[in-house]
């Protein structure tokens, strides 16, 4: 008997929150922040309180009540009523990529759970946790046990396994096959359980620069067999299929077009989208700035993967932000920054303006300030190259980044290829697998799945609501 329940990603995109339980074995498929779920509640100033351990997100049901799964400090400062557990409940976790509506939750699970995933996502989460503050909701490499006095430095680390191919995790014998997204290192897992072989997907395409890599995971899985499929369905009723090469051409030929600066606003962690900037950067001559904590990563994840580029290399510069003080004394920087800022790429926003017709600057809305550092006025070019706003937070969001363009003159244009498969491929991919049961998760458009694939049974989850086969 297997037994399968989606507490997160049911009728949702991302979140994704799975329990699959086959005999002995116990595993999770990721454990990420449902920000659907969680932005009911909280916002930027208002937020789950640390204090009050895991109290806060439980009633709102933000992280689902289940006995067995989280760390015995945050439990025992909550005021929830659920109780304290001798073994926890899943064995093993099993995550698909470090975006955090798949990764960020493991921060609140019972250390006793390893983590399985691909080095390059354990080492992004890595440093995506070393080059931010300490926030007890995104504690996933490390966390610090509560409560936590002053000066109390003490750090406990969860148990990483990095995974390539077959590997046996929580119970179950499983493998590990890379696929193309808007990260690196994302991987699908088949698992062999007593019903058959299961597929999760993650979050994946078949239309970005390493396609090859999701087209070889389907003719794998396929030849393997797949009984279950747990798939993503994020653009199931888009049928529009932009490429990475697209968004290179359009925006080579607008950078080509510009006299002065060019701002590329995308994903930071998309090291694709980063590729295709240093680019154009390259075939025009120009400088591409990022953020030390963008260099951060790069550095971190060099050697892991060919299109990882040295940080400390033209054409790559790194911009040194003022903070604190004003005056960029060493003291206003945070220990990892000081390391970075240390490196020959490194340039102020003075140091810059001479030489910012020769630059794309990798800035998003979020630094929209530096372009008044950088004096950027009506010769310049904001691309932006990322999602759409899918919330009313960040349709506001893209009005104050319209009235800054205005305010200073610069055009915009927007040229984006997504990180999700659309309907086609995912028919495709269906098609390929001929699953004897679909199971959507990650998608809005759950229903639409019967009648793009009628031959196919589809068993639509609802949150917490176990399946058995
Ligand atoms: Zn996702
Ligand atoms: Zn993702």
């Amino acid at each position: 008997m297997l037994r399968l329940t989606v507490y997160g990603g049911a009728g949702e995109i991302g979140g994704n929150k799975i329990l699959l339980e086959d005999g002995d074995a116990r595993v999770l498929l990721d454990f990420g922040i449902s920000y659907a779920r969680r932005k009911l509640f909280f916002e930027e100033y208002l937020k789950p309180r640390t204090a009050a351990g895991l109290t806060d997100l439980l009633v709102t049901q933000v992280l689902p009540a289940v006995p067995g799964l989280y760390r015995h400090d945050l439990l025992k400062l909550a005021d929830h009523g659920l109780p304290l557990h001798d073994e926890p409940l899943a064995r093993a976790v099993l995550l698909s990529h470090a975006h955090l509506d798949h990764a960020g939750h493991i921060s609140f699970l019972d250390e006793r759970i390893p983590v399985y995933c691909s080095l390059l996502c354990h080492r992004t989460l890595l440093a995506m946790q070393d080059s931010r503050a300490r926030d007890f909701e995104t504690e996933i490499t490390n966390f610090k046990p509560r409560p936590a006095f002053r000066r109390d430095r003490s750090v406990r680390p969860r148990p990483f396994r990095a995974v390539e191919g077959d590997f046996a995790a929580g119970g179950l014998t499983c493998r590990a096959l890379p696929v193309d997204h808007s990260m690196l290192g994302c991987v699908v897992f088949l698992m062999r359980t007593s019903c058959g072989n299961v597929l999760y997907t993650g979050d994946l395409r078949f239309h970005g620069p390493e396609a090859h890599l999701s087209r070889a995971m389907l003719e794998a899985a396929a030849a393997e067999g797949i009984w279950m499929l747990i798939t993503e369905g994020t653009r199931l009723d888009a049928t529009e299929r932009r490429t990475e090469q697209h968004v290179f051409e359009e925006c080579l030929a607008a950078v080509c077009a510009v006299r002065g600066p060019v701002i590329a606003d995308f994903a930071p962690r998309d090291l694709y989208r980063l590729s295709t900037f240093l680019r154009i950067a390259e075939e025009t001559g120009r400088s591409l700035v990022i953020l030390p904590q963008d260099a951060f990563l790069l550095d971190r994840l060099r050697g892991l993967h060919p299109l990882v580029p040295d940080p400390r290399a033209a054409p790559i510069l790194i911009l040194k932000e003022r903070k604190q003080s004003g005056t960029y004394s060493e003291k206003d920087y945070e220990t990892w920054e000081r390391k970075v800022l240390g490196w020959p790429t490194v340039r102020t926003s003075e140091e810059l303006r001479a030489e910012a017709s020769r630059l794309i600057l990798a800035l998003s809305f979020w630094d929209v300030q530096n372009l008044i550092d950088l004096q950027v006025g009506p010769d310049a070019l904001y691309i932006y190259s990322a999602s759409e706003p899918h919330d009313e937070e960040q349709v506001i969001d893209q009005r104050r980044l319209a009235n800054w363009l205005d305010l200073l003159g610069v055009a915009r244009l927007d040229s984006h290829a997504s990180g999700h498969a659309a309907q086609p491929d995912l028919v495709r991919m269906v098609r390929t697998l001929q699953p004897q049961i679909l199971v959507p998760v990650h998608t809005e458009q759950a229903a639409l799945w019967r009648q793009l694939v009628p031959e196919t049974t589809i068993v639509e989850p609802a949150a917490g609501v176990p399946l058995v086969f």
